[in-house]
C-alpha cells in the first residue's frame, strides 16, 4: 500500500512516518504539513509538501490524517473525491462530519477512530458491556498539556456507546456546585466527564461504574505514542475490506 501522511511534522505524524517506513507491507509515498514546507528532505525519505495541492492522488492508496479537525475535513474530502482510502485519528470531528463523509465516500473507504491503541478499543468495549449493570458512571480522561480539545474523542465515543447500551442512569445528586465545573461536563446519557490536562501525560482514561455495594474501574494508559502505531498500520492494510465510513477500530479488529 502506498501511504500519504497528513500532519507529517506533528508529534503523531513524525512517529507515523517512521512506523510506515519500517513496515515492509507499506510504502511512504507522500507527506503534507504546512509547518514543514521548506522543500528539504524530512527525517523520513519523502519530502514533506506544503499543501495537499502538491500531491498527485494517483500515487497514493491510503492517507493517514492526524492534524486538526478543520484541516482533516478538507483532507478527508480530498481522499473521497480522489478514490484514496482515509485512516483518520484527528479528534474534534462530530456526528455531522460523519454523516457528510458517509455521503462522500463511494470509490474508497474511511476509518474514523478516536483511539488506535488496542487496549483503549477494549476499554471502550468493556465499558459498553458493563453499562447496563451499573446505574452510575463517570469518565475521567487525562492527556498531555498540548491537547486543544476537551473532552477527548475517546471519551466522547465511550460516552456515546455507554449511553446507547443503557438508559437507566441515576440522577446527579449535586444541588450546590460551589466551584463551577466541579462535577465535570455532561455527555450523552447525562454521564459526567472530567478532562485533566497535565505535563508528562500521554493519553489515559478511567471509566468508573458503581452500583449497590460495588464499583468497577476500567483504566487504560497509553504510555507512549508507539501504542497507536500497531492499530494505524493494521488499518492501512485492511481498510479496503470495509466499504464506506467506519467509526472506531473495533470492526477492523474483529470485535
Ligand atoms: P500536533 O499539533 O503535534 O500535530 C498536528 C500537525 O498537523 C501539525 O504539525 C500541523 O502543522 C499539521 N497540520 C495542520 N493543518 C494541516 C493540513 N491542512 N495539512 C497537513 N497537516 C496539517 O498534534 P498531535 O499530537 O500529532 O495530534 C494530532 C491529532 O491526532 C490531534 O487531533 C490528536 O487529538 C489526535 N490523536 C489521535 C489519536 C488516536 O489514536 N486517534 C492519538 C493521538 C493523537
Amino acid at each position: 500500500m502506498r501511504v500519504l501522511v497528513f500532519g507529517a511534522a506533528g508529534r503523531m505524524g513524525q512517529e507515523i512516518c517512521s512506523a510506515v517506513e519500517a513496515d515492509v507491507g507499506l510504502e511512504l509515498c507522500g507527506a503534507v504539513d504546512p509547518n514543514r514546507h521548506d522543500g528539504k528532505q524530512s527525517d523520513n525519505s519523502v519530502v514533506t509538501a506544503k499543501t495537499i495541492r502538491d500531491i498527485d492522488p494517483s500515487t497514493i492508496d491510503v492517507a493517514i490524517d492526524f492534524t486538526v479537525a478543520e484541516a482533516a475535513r478538507e483532507n478527508i474530502a480530498w481522499c473521497a473525491n480522489n478514490g484514496v482510502h482515509a485512516v483518520v485519528g484527528t479528534s474534534g470531528l462530530n456526528n455531522d462530519d460523519q454523516e457528510l463523509f458517509a455521503t462522500l465516500f463511494s470509490q474508497s473507504n474511511c476509518l474514523l477512530a478516536p483511539n488506535f491503541a488496542i487496549g483503549a478499543v477494549l476499554m471502550m468495549r468493556f465499558a459498553e458491556i458493563s453499562a447496563p449493570f451499573f446505574p452510575t458512571a463517570e469518565i475521567i480522561e487525562l492527556h498531555h498539556d498540548n491537547k486543544v480539545d476537551a473532552p477527548s474523542g475517546t471519551a466522547m465515543q465511550t460516552l456515546e456507546r455507554m449511553s446507547s447500551a443503557s438508559e437507566e442512569w441515576g440522577a446527579d445528586p449535586t444541588l450546590n456546585e460551589i466551584v463551577t465545573g466541579a462535577r465535570g461536563g455532561k455527555g450523552p446519557g447525562g454521564i459526567s466527564v472530567h478532562s485533566v490536562r497535565m505535563r508528562g501525560l500521554v493519553a489515559h482514561q478511567e471509566v468508573l461504574l458503581g452500583t449497590e455495594g460495588e464499583t468497577l474501574t476500567i483504566r487504560h494508559d497509553s504510555l507512549d505514542r508507539s501504542s497507536f502505531m500497531g492499530g494505524i498500520l493494521h488499518a492501512c492494510k485492511v481498510i479496503g475490506e470495509f466499504p464506506g465510513v467506519t467509526v472506531g477500530l473495533d470492526r477492523y479488529l474483529g470485535l
